[in-house]
């Protein structure tokens, strides 16, 4: 933990609030904190719909306790995360309720997970027995419960079990061994989330949701309760909080959208998304020629319809993806009305799990 304190502090941010944006120092992370602030309170609005889901936003987004704590206040009953540096910088940061939706397999590690459990709720997902052991082995020594999640392979053929008696196999070996609990399941395909057209997306979903309930029916041939069931992305977690067989949806890059999501096409097939983009890398132009300028993010080139700009002009740049962005960054400057307002340290930052 004290690793990633030293991180979060160890950078001089580009920018002091209060800064004009013409001030910021570049290449920064720039977020337009009105456009945030409606895709929070849009989400808000959009689970309304479904009132027995609760929304446990992904914080691999933006892998920043800030803005987390701006998802709480919105109505997130917690947050999830794909790394332990990422539950860390959260846990660090105040957030109470924290789901790793991945694997940790090094016990080291697991000591450190654990060791988080003694300041908030932690659940982790599983799709091993050795790791099941292991989990409750670091939680024993540290005297601490955590809660177990079975990922299931609902067909993006990456980590989980497949939908049937393993997933059984698993729960009843969570529920043998002391310091661990068994909470319920994991279902989640990644690929679906950039599906462009609706109807290929539903079409997709139905498929997670049909290897969803084979795993209920295996867990329920067993008599094991489950009354847990979280997945879904920005992308597609209308769909899974309407199935009736998820409890919760993970939706991360709904606060930030990027090019890629920009793309998703709704029911009447228009690139119009519910989400606001709110972020951007603020660059600056540090060479011109007739048909081309040089900015200083590493773009080689940019082609621009209202003309070529000067050097020294700043350019908003979208992220194609903006997880992997935020990733390459230090701080998030936050903007409201051409000055900054907030900086956010990106406390979760970082090459491993
Ligand atoms: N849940 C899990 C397990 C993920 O890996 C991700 C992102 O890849 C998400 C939720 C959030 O997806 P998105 O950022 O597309 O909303
Ligand atoms: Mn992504």
């Amino acid at each position: 933990q004290f690793e990633s304190f030293i991180r979060m502090f160890s950078s001089r941010p580009p920018c002091n609030v209060g800064d004009s944006v013409t001030d910021v120092e570049t290449p920064a992370l720039l977020v337009c904190l009105k456009k945030l602030e409606q895709n929070l309170n849009t989400l808000k609005e959009a689970m309304k719909a479904y009132p027995s889901v609760k929304l446990r936003p992904h914080a691999k987004t933006h892998k920043c306790a800030m803005l987390a704590r701006l998802q709480i206040q919105s109505g997130a009953v917690g947050l999830c995360c794909q790394k332990l540096t990422e539950a860390e910088a959260l846990v660090q940061g105040g957030i109470q309720d924290v789901l790793l939706s991945n694997q940790v397999i090094n016990k080291k590690k697991l000591l450190r997970l654990a060791s988080l459990a003694r300041s908030a709720h932690i659940a982790v997902c599983v799709d091993s027995e050795r790791n099941i052991e292991d989990l409750s082995e670091a939680a024993k020594t540290l005297d601490v419960m955590l809660d177990i999640v079975i990922e299931v392979n609902v067909g993006g053929f990456r980590c989980g079990v497949e939908p049937g008696p393993d997933v059984a196999r698993l729960a009843k070996k969570v529920m043998s061994l002391p310091n661990i609990r068994f909470k319920g399941l994991h279902c989640y395909n990644g690929r679906n989330q950039h599906i462009r057209s609706l109807a290929d997306r539903q079409a997709a979903v139905n498929e997670v949701i049909e290897k969803t309930k084979l795993a209920l029916s295996a867990l329920k041939e067993s008599e094991i309760e489950c009354n847990y069931v979280t997945g879904g992305g920005t992308g597609t977690f209308h769909l899974e909080a309407a199935s009736e067989v998820f409890t919760e949806v993970q939706p991360g890059s709904y606060v930030f959208m990027d090019v890629d999501y920009g793309l998703n096409l709704d029911g009447e097939e228009k690139f119009v998304s519910e989400f606001q983009q709110s972020l951007y890398i603020l660059s600056t132009v540090q060479s011109v020629a007739e048909n081309r300028a040089i900015v200083d993010v590493g773009l080689k080139a940019v082609s621009l319809d209202s003309g070529v700009p000067t050097v020294g002009d700043q350019l908003w740049l979208i992220p194609g993806h903006c997880d992997p962005t935020v990733n390459m960054h230090e701080w998030i400057v936050g903007m409201r009305d051409g000055r900054v307002e907030s900086i956010w340290p990106i406390g979760g930052k970082g090459p491993g799990i």
